[in-house]
């Protein structure tokens, strides 16, 4: 909207208002998708980096919508927060990757991300317990990635969920480390096994002497906490040598594999990871 002369009067920007219908086409299409179930889990191998073995995956969620194709993530997650449907698009997730994680190996754990809003919804815990029995699957094969953005508001309810979650057996993750509002605190406090490094400081391995330090420090936190550190985003034979020198257990990135459908990662998990 445009400020007029004297008379404040506005004219509203066509661009602006097929931008807002556009929206309103996408969330009822968000919303039925959600109704029908219509989304699709892949997932991204973990490598270990001693054994260099596949011991685990990374579901990630995708929709094909009929009308738009594929949807990315970064664009009907964050609507589906707002929307409150990611509680349920969740859900569907967690119970999908639990029952394909049951024809997996059992060495191969699976890892489910949460959303912020998720962990402001006290049904989770059981949500989880549901999954495990539905699919049969131990909870120690079963890892939660959380964000550092959750632990921020709401700590303390989050932080009764987790412990629950996590006296279960169920494993948490730190996703996407360094980017948020980090807190060691949190590190302390919550139940947390695992660190995930952005992808942002891996990008810019090994030349960048920034975050060379920055993994390296994360990757001793991880020692001297006890935690499993991934770095997550590996694309090149040089990030890869430098994660295998500093010590992170595990690795995820465009140079194992990027994510495929559950039909495509079984024969996956006994490959080797590229030297
Ligand atoms: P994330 O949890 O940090 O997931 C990693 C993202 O990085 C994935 O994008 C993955 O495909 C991509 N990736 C993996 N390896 C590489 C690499 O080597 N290079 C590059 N450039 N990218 C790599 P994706 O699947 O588009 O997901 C984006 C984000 O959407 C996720 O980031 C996560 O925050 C969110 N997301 C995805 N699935 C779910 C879900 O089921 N629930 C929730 N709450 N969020 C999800
Ligand atoms: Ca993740
Ligand atoms: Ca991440
Ligand atoms: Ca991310």
């Amino acid at each position: 909207a445009k400020r007029g002369g004297r008379n404040r009067h506005f004219t509203f920007d066509p661009a602006l208002i097929e931008q807002l219908e556009d929206r309103r086409a996408m969330e009822s299409d968000l919303r039925r998708a959600v109704m029908r179930e219509d989304f699709a889990v892949v997932y991204q191998p973990v490598m270990d980096t001693a054994s260099g073995e596949c011991t685990g995956a990374e579901a990630l969620v995708r929709w094909n919508c009929s009308d738009r194709g594929d949807v990315p993530p970064s664009k009907f997650i964050p609507m589906a927060e707002e929307l409150g449907l990611i509680t349920r698009i969740g859900s569907q997730v967690l119970r999908r990757a639990c029952i394909d994680a049951a024809s997996w190996p059992d060495k191969v754990a699976v890892s489910v991300n949460v959303s912020p809003v998720q962990l402001m919804d006290p049904r989770l815990p059981q949500t989880v317990t549901q999954a495990l029995e539905e699919s049969g699957i131990t909870p120690a094969r079963l890892e939660l990635e959380i964000t550092e953005t959750a632990l921020l508001g709401n700590d303390e309810e989050a932080l009764q969920m987790l412990k629950q979650i996590s006296g279960m057996g169920v494993r948490i993750s730190l996703d996407d480390f360094g980017t948020g509002y980090s807190s060691l605190s949190y590190l302390h406090r919550f139940p947390i096994d695992r660190i995930k490094i952005d992808r942002s400081f891996v990008a810019q391995l090994p030349d960048d002497p920034g975050s060379a330090s920055i993994v390296r420090a994360i990757a001793q936190l991880g020692v001297s906490l006890d935690m499993r550190i991934t770095a997550e985003g590996i694309e090149t034979a040089a990030q890869h040598d430098f994660i295998t020198k500093h010590g992170c257990s595990n690795m995820q990135g465009y140079l194992f594999s990027h994510p495929v459908p559950h039909t495509q990662i079984c024969a996956l998990f006994d490959s080797k990871a590229p030297r």
